[in-house]
């Protein structure tokens, strides 16, 4: 087990980041995008200058992450270090444990009114595909960094395990957004334990009542177990926010700076 972790860990996330994105790319083309629109390349670029931004935010806050996490380590802190249970049980369960607190974190992003300021840049895009992976406001890092944090430090999980989520979380996350419809079977099957590409998508949706549903990144049952869970036919979707529906409030640098921008919310009818 001690070997698999060490493999996980030193895959280079960037590497894997870029292969993802050209493998789901390719899929929308092989398996056909239900939504098309034009300007895609356009697209992709306004979305990508996020990631660059997000690198940097990253790479900033992954001094104070590496730093508290590594200190919590040495200290023992956390309910692993208490229980005695065999090391592939606790890469499985510090995942999950890793997984719950992006659940709460992400649902305090969509109930807090000034951290929905951050969050609603991943929401506006209204012309889903692969690409929106990488819209999130770089200021966003503070507050997934700070879940990751809080659960090493109640968990007791260190820098081994997380670094094991990111690599199981990044395919999940990439898949999510990708342009295409899978069919009804892989939500029956795989949707009993994970968050497929098509419950993801509920979370996309205009409607205020879907938005604030399915917040959870890997496993369905934390959405299931707090009674956020909801499902739509992907057919069915508008994606994005009312608010930011016009090519102005579209671009890089207006969702830059939207943050500090008083925009209502105008997507809360009823289903
Ligand atoms: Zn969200
Ligand atoms: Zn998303």
């Amino acid at each position: 087990m001690e070997n698999i972790i060490k493999l996980l860990n030193a895959i280079n996330e960037n590497y894997l980041i870029v292969f993802l994105i050209a493998l789901f790319y390719s899929l929308e083309r092989l398996l056909g995008s239900p939504f098309k629109f034009d300007r895609r390349l356009n697209h992709f670029f306004n979305n990508f200058l996020f990631q660059i931004t997000f690198y940097f935010a990253n790479l900033a806050f992954a001094i104070v992450q590496v730093g508290l996490i590594s200190w919590s380590s040495e200290n023992q802190i956390g309910l692993f270090y208490w229980i005695e249970i065999p090391l592939w049980l606790k890469v499985i369960i510090g995942v999950m444990c890793l997984d719950l607190s992006s659940y709460w974190f992400h649902r305090l992003a969509h109930n807090s009114p000034l951290l929905w300021r951050l969050h609603r840049v991943h929401h506006s895009d209204t012309k889903m595909d692969t690409s929106t992976f990488f819209r999130g406001h770089p200021l966003e890092v503070l507050v997934f960094g700070t879940s990751s944090v809080v659960a090493c430090i109640i968990f007791g999980l260190d820098l081994s395990i997380l670094g094991v989520y990111f690599i199981v979380l990044l395919p999940f996350l990439v898949a999510q957004h990708a342009n295409f419809e899978l069919p009804d079977w892989t939500d029956k099957f795989f949707g009993k334990v994970f968050i497929t590409p098509n419950i993801h998508k509920v979370h996309h949706e205009q409607n205020q009542f879907y938005t604030d549903s399915n917040f959870a990144d890997i496993f369905v049952f934390w959405d299931k177990l707090f009674k956020t869970y909801k499902y739509l036919p992907v057919k069915d979707m508008r994606y994005g926010l009312k608010e930011f529906d016009t090519d102005k409030k579209q671009t890089f640098w207006f969702l830059l700076i939207s943050p500090f921008i008083k925009i209502d919310r105008s997507s809360n009818e009823n289903p």
